[in-house]
């Protein structure tokens, strides 16, 4: 049984993170050093990233872990956030199904990423550091450690994914609102970025890129420390906040999620979603809920890659990670969920993958825009194009139920909004967007050169 001590009460923030490996039957891997080829130990991480973000990542043993006041105090500003039934989209649907979604895009920022930022900036500030660097995707990450750092008072330079900084102009003005210098990578400010620009003059950018240049800026400048934004099992700690208030809430709808559903990215959004739901199918007091990540089939990493160790990053200056990989020189295609465009799944989610503990589904970028669509017409939120893979599968599980008859309820989780994204939706509007779908060559030969550890 699990102590009472962090039980949430009606309308409370949580004061604990809920790390989920403890109720782990199988572990994940240990993270492997690149050098050594050893386990890694916590020291081994500080010169990266903050002692505390450290030490959680490896922590095995703590269900709970204490969520700081300056922590809580900053989470106050707009959580918890709204659990919504989703009574407009079930009637255009007509499904007997209920479906619920967590509203993540009221932070200030408009998605789920604020979570983590602000612990991860907190952690910085408290340890002495002055300087933080970062890479980000559609801007999502970026915008929110933007106004993390501001908060904490730490200076902050973003690597930008190239395509995203110039298809996405408005998220690189909302981090330089908050007072943070945005640079498009690949850049000539790093040698990992020059190595790629003169190899590949017309790389668009990829996260692996961007986070290369990113742990390189961090290694070589004093008092700087490096901060990620989904993938490694501290940042899924952080986002459970988003699981626990769930949880709580769905209790005071008088309802239990038979269906889970998030998008995928790197797996921040999922796990906070997941987790803490998860923990009682873990701890053998739910069995019947299922998990469904929902991935973009152009980056279809946790149904069509391989299970393996790998890189976290293009140039290879990460810890190997045991992850579903498509490998970490995966070049997937300029879809919109800028987000979800990443080559591999986190330690704790491949685990539970492998075991079958969780389940993954692919979406296609026009369908997702569909849902989007049917969304915005019913409920009113325009959703971020990577949260519009979640709505995506949410809607074929809704479907499902309309045929078999069964009154499922279904929780999804609305990672963010689109409002700075819609010269995607004009795109799709032109019929200017396109699927894409990746070969069984492609992804043969992209995971060909992984180390064959496992
Ligand atoms: C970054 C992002 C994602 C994908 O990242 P995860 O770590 O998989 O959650 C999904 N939705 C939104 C709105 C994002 O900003």
């Amino acid at each position: 049984m699990e102590s009472k001590k962090y039980l949430l009460q009606e309308g409370q923030i949580p004061q604990a993170w809920y790390n989920i490996i403890p109720d782990m039957a199988n572990k994940p891997l240990p993270l492997i050093h690149p050098a050594t080829k050893q386990p890694l130990k916590a020291e081994d991480l500080y010169p990266i990233f903050s002692k505390a973000a450290s030490q959680q990542e490896l922590n095995t043993t703590d269900r709970w872990i204490e969520i700081p006041d300056e922590v809580r105090d900053m989470y106050r500003i707009w959580r918890p956030t709204p659990l919504v039934r989703a009574t407009g989209l079930e009637k255009l649907l007509d499904t007997p199904a209920h479906i619920y979604f967590k509203n993540e895009s009221v932070s200030p920022v408009g998605s789920h990423k604020l979570n983590s930022a602000i612990a991860q900036a907190y952690y910085c500030k408290q340890e002495g550091v002055t300087n933080i660097t970062t890479e980000t995707g559609a801007g999502q990450w970026g915008a929110a450690l933007s106004l993390a750092a501001k908060h904490f008072g730490l200076e902050l330079a973003v690597y930008m994914v190239k395509i995203s900084y110039n298809q996405k102009p408005y998220r690189r003005s909302m981090m330089q609102t908050y007072g943070a210098e945005v640079i498009s990578s690949p850049s000539m400010s790093t040698k990992a970025g020059r190595k790629i620009i003169t190899y590949h003059p017309n790389h668009q950018g990829s996260l692996g890129t961007a986070i290369s240049e990113a742990v390189e800026l961090a290694m070589s400048t004093p008092n700087c420390k490096y901060v990620l934004g989904s993938v490694l099992n501290h940042v899924a700690l952080h986002q459970t906040v988003i699981g626990l208030e769930a949880e709580k809430q769905m209790e005071m709808a008088g309802e239990y999620p038979d269906v889970v559903v998030a998008c995928f990215g790197g797996g921040s959004n999922f796990s906070g979603l997941a987790f803490p739901f998860l923990r009682h199918k873990l701890n053998g007091e739910n069995g019947v809920t299922r998990f469904v990540a929902a991935e973009p089939a152009s980056c279809p990493k946790l149904t069509r890659g391989v299970f393996q160790y790998d890189f976290g990053d293009e140039a290879g200056y990460t810890p190997l990670i045991p992850m579903f990989t498509l490998g970490h020189n995966f070049q997937p295609a300029n879809i919109h969920a800028g987000g979800l465009r990443y080559h591999g799944g986190g330690a704790i989610i491949s685990q539970l993958k492998h075991d079958n503990l969780i389940e993954a589904v692919d979406i296609q970028q026009l369908d997702s825009f569909k849902a989007a669509t049917m969304f915005a017409r019913s409920e009113g939120i325009i959703p971020a194009p990577e949260s519009s893979h979640a709505i995506a599968a949410t809607i074929n599980e809704a479907l499902k139920c309309k045929i078999t008859g069964e009154k499922k309820t279904i929780l999804f989780n609305l990672s963010g909004h689109g409002l700075i994204d819609m010269a995607a939706y004009d795109r799709y509007f032109a019929n200017d967007l396109a699927n894409y779908e990746v070969t069984a060559e492609e992804i043969a030969q992209s995971t060909k050169d992984l180390e064959k550890i496992l």
